[in-house]
């Protein structure tokens, strides 16, 4: 059944029949009820199939694009985050600093039931690392520890290398890596393949006997940067150090091999993992005034890697969601149903706030009407990515055109942020913004990740993107089927 605001365009239907002489009057007093009814039994689906495509909606989607697109505080927050409280690894003040400010501007914007939720989190600390080239005399090569892997002896390890391309040329003649710093270089072919390297390099090499074991730097692109992100230990296995090299050093490390010679490294790393911290998940509401326990969630990770600002990874993306909902109330809108901003902590190391979330709110999941992510690098927008029922989908697509003119209008299958993980574990339908960023892992978990490398226009475009969206979402007459 829909219930009516006053002003909304159901509400004529009655306004205008009643209003023409006192016949009509008498005639509608008897016969209007049963002709309403009838009518609503009618008209109502329609109104609902027509509903996220009316002009009153395309009113409101071009409002929040123009307001979007012509927005600066996206960007100013975006910097001022990043400059402030960049770089921010679980466990760090930065971290926590950050979460303390964007708190209390979420408080100062007007946002409802502002919180964070407690979530403890892994607390892995880099130390000073090096990696020398001893023989041929490459001198100092630059690497990054990956998160979680234990350090060398304090006075290093030295050791002959051995370069491989994949795991399968390890696996071939294993006997080669015994005493070895096993190298992977694996070409980029795409992030999925080569991260395997990064997460679970150290397994495999020690597994042949190595002492240490370095990957090439997940990225098509290199200024001779090297990139971290996490790695995991099988339960079992040897534990051995592993870390990051830039290309350029893992290809020289592969010519010389080629040509008969065989590199010796010695790499010193400190590692520490420290107790678990404490940290939050970030919380906000634009309450909903028919449907408040109906929640449409949109977020990104407030969590970074230690190195850089984090800007890409994954503060672009925690703005253009913290924007988007901060125009819908700009624009005085408030939705059917409830818009929550999560802006989940330990993304990076550990996903322990994607987790937490879930588990907190496991009594309201099944009201959980979509959970929507940005975080795959804010450029040029294409729409969204959605994993949900068939008919959720064919719904989301007469959304779609409200954001043809910014070219946003694709919806294609599949969402996989990780943080919608546990949720989509659970029946909640999910949703990526879909953005085609070239140059992202260029800058990726590397010290590049830095503000200059978001484009404000873009930034905008996103945040139009998922402030239209959410507006939608948020009134849909009836939660998406799941
Ligand atoms: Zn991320």
């Amino acid at each position: 059944m829909l219930a009516m605001r006053p002003g909304c365009p159901s509400s004529t239907l009655v306004c205008a029949a009643g209003s023409r002489g006192r016949v009509r009057d008498a005639l509608w007093r008897w016969t209007g009820p049963v002709l309403l009814m009838v009518g609503i039994q009618y008209l109502a689906p329609s109104l609902k199939a027509a509903s996220a495509g009316s002009d009153v909606d395309r009113g409101i989607a071009q409002r929040l694009i123009t307001a979007a697109t012509n927005g600066t505080t996206a960007m100013a927050r975006l910097a001022e985050l990043c400059d402030t409280f960049g770089p921010r690894l679980s466990g760090s003040t930065n971290l926590e600093a950050a979460i303390d400010w964007i708190l209390a501007t979420l408080v100062s914007d007007g946002f409802d039931r502002v919180r964070g939720e407690p979530v403890k989190v892994p607390h892995w600390v880099r130390g000073p690392a090096s990696l020398e080239g001893r023989d041929p005399a490459i001198g100092e090569i630059p690497l990054l520890a990956l998160g979680g892997t234990v350090g060398t002896p304090p006075a290093g390890i030295e050791a002959p290398v051995l370069v491989v391309t994949n795991y399968a040329e390890l696996n071939a003649r294993p006997e080669r890596a015994v005493g070895r710093i096993v190298v992977f270089n694996p070409p980029f072919i795409s992030y999925g393949d080569i991260v395997r390297y990064r997460s679970g390099g150290a397994n495999a090499a020690a597994k042949a006997g190595a002492v240490a074991s370095l990957v090439r730097s997940a990225t098509p692109f290199s200024l001779r940067t090297p990139h971290t992100g996490a790695m995991n230990y099988e339960e079992g296995v040897r534990k051995i150090p592993h870390a990051a090299i830039a290309t350029e050093d893992a290809d020289r490390l592969a010519r010389l091999q080629a040509r008969g010679i065989t590199p010796v490294l010695r790499l010193v790393l400190s590692a520490t993992v420290l107790p678990d911290a404490d940290s939050r998940n970030i919380v906000a509401e634009i309450r909903g005034w028919e449907r408040p326990g109906e929640i449409v969630v949109v977020g990104g990770h407030v969590d970074s890697w230690d190195v850089g600002q984090g800007t890409l990874d994954d503060a672009g993306g925690c703005l253009a969601a913290w924007e988007a909902l901060r125009l819908i109330k700009t624009v005085g809108r408030q939705p059917r149903r409830t818009l929550r901003l999560v802006l989940w902590t330990n993304e990076e190391n550990g996903l322990r706030g994607a987790k937490a979330y879930a588990e907190t709110h496991r009594d309201e999941l099944d009201r959980h009407v979509i959970a929507i992510e940005s975080d795959s690098g804010i450029g040029p927008v294409k729409g969204f990515a959605f994993t949900g029922s068939q008919e959720a989908d064919r719904r989301l697509r007469a959304v779609m055109p409200l954001l043809a003119t910014i070219g946003a209008d694709g919806l294609k299958a599949g969402a996989g942020g990780a943080d919608l993980g546990p949720l989509l574990q659970r029946g909640v339908p999910t949703m990526d913004l879909w953005t085609e960023r070239t140059d992202y892992f260029w800058f990726h978990h590397s010290a590049a990740d830095t503000v200059d490398k978001m484009n404000p226009a873009e930034l905008n475009r996103c945040v139009a993107a998922l402030a239209v969206m959410l507006d939608a979402l948020g009134n849909l007459p009836e939660p998406l089927p799941r």
